[in-house]
Order: structure tokens, then C-alpha cells, then sequence
């Protein structure tokens, strides 16, 4: 098993885990790029990201969840950000699904 996310859920790598239920996956990221910053993926392993997603009702829940998180971290009013890398020239380096959740400070454009 080589995807760092599917060994993460697996409880095969360390990781900070702040939620997690049968579908999804909540970590802090490695290398934080804000004052807060989530990682939220399913555990199902979706390599080609959102090109491989086949059931979308899974998206409601990462947002839910998101939308929940951001409130339980303080950042739903100061404004958050959800983005989704997809391909090179996005620059995606982790080939699993996943969705930052950042905040906590001013983000940059
Ligand atoms: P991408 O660049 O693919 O959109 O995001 C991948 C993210 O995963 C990066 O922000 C990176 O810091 C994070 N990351 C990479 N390896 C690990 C790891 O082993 N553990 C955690 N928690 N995050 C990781
Ligand atoms: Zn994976």
C-alpha cells in the first residue's frame, strides 16, 4: 500500500486524526500552509481525484464536515477556504481525493 492517505486510514502511518467516520477522514496537514489547516478525504481510494468520483453525494458530507470543523476550530467568521488539487498543474501531489480546509488567518489570492 503506497498512498500516504490510504495508509492514514489504515492507522498504518501516525497521524493527528480529528475525525473520522465510516466514509471520511479528517487529519491536520504535515506541512500546514495556514494557521489552520485540515486535510478531509474518504477513505475510499479515488487516485485520479475528482475525475475518479463516481457517488457525489459524497462531496455533501466533506462540506458538511467542513462547514462543521470550521466552526468547532473558530474560523467560521473570520472566513475559510476549501480547495480541491486536481492534476499537475493544480499541484497535486498526493493522488487521493482529498480537500483542504485553511483559515485562521488572511489567505493569500
Ligand atoms: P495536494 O498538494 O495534493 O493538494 O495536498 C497534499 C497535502 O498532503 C499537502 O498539503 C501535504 O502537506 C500533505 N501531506 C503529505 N504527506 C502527508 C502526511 O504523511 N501526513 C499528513 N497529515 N499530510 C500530508
Ligand atoms: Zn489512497
Amino acid at each position: 500500500m503506497k498512498c500516504i492517505f490510504c495508509q492514514i486510514t489504515a492507522h498504518k502511518i501516525p497521524a493527528d486524526v480529528i475525525f473520522e467516520n465510516e466514509r471520511l477522514m479528517v487529519v491536520y496537514d504535515i506541512n500546514p500552509k495556514a494557521k489552520s489547516h485540515l486535510l478531509i478525504f474518504p477513505k475510499a481510494h479515488l487516485s485520479d481525484s475528482i475525475d475518479d468520483l463516481k457517488d457525489e453525494k459524497i462531496l455533501e458530507e466533506v462540506f458538511a464536515v467542513a462547514r462543521q470543523l470550521a466552526k468547532q476550530y473558530g474560523i467560521h467568521k473570520t472566513g475559510y477556504r476549501i480547495i480541491t488539487n486536481h492534476g499537475k498543474d493544480a499541484g497535486q501531489t498526493v493522488s487521493h481525493l482529498h480537500f483542504h480546509l485553511l483559515g485562521g488567518e488572511r489567505l493569500s489570492d
